[in-house]
């Protein structure tokens, strides 16, 4: 049988840590690319390498940054006595442009899933306790996902944070059940943040 050549194979191979791309659409990836966009595969390549080179977690929420601490943590014109801890950046992102929220953020990069073997140590709730006892966050909104690990996530934290005196809450129901933030429109996300209720 006729083999690709080795850098090939690596490609394919390569690709296919993408969710959702299986042996066949590796296959087709690397052909695309190879053949007909080599100018989109070195933008690819370039993006990648740097990405991996400068992108890092801020120290403070833990997002995505090329600082050590992001610019949202840093503002002068945020309110530092609450925080928000949301599942990933692109929820922060949300929050943002529902512009109802002006205190600080965590972000967890992940929900509680032990099923898949995602427990308090993967998504580093120690980092996120320490964060929320600096003597200054005074609440914390949980804007975890209404899914089942959402949920699961937001009960574990409330408890966590409780034991350390830090008031929780969790935001309103007015999204769906089953709703990620992510999809939800800024108006019922800010209806949602308004209407939160104490944990
Ligand atoms: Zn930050």
């Amino acid at each position: 049988m006729m083999k690709a050549p080795a850098a090939l194979e690596e490609l394919i191979t390569a690709l296919r840590c993408l969710p959702g791309v299986g042996p066949k659409s590796a296959q087709r990836m690397a052909y695309h690319l190879l053949q007909r966009d080599t100018p989109g595969a070195q933008r690819l390549a370039q993006a990648l390498g740097l990405a991996l080179e400068r992108i890092r977690h801020c120290e403070m929420c833990n997002s995505y940054t090329e600082e050590p601490v992001c610019a949202l943590c840093r503002s002068p014109r945020r309110d530092a006595t609450i925080l928000c801890v949301v599942e990933t950046p692109a929820d922060l992102l949300m929050m943002e442009q529902a512009q109802c929220y002006q205190g600080l953020y965590f972000v967890l990069m992940g929900a509680l899933s032990p099923l898949d073997g995602v427990g308090p140590r993967e998504i580093h709730l120690d980092r996120l306790v320490k964060r929320a006892a600096d003597g200054i966050v005074g609440e914390a909104i949980l804007a975890t996902n209404f899914t089942v690990e959402g949920e699961a996530t937001a009960h574990y934290i409330g408890e966590l944070l409780r034991a350390k005196g830090i008031k929780t809450s969790r935001i309103a129901r007015g999204l769906p059940v089953g709703g990620e933030l992510e999809h939800v429109d800024s108006g019922t996300l800010a209806q949602a943040v308004l209407e939160r209720r104490d944990l």
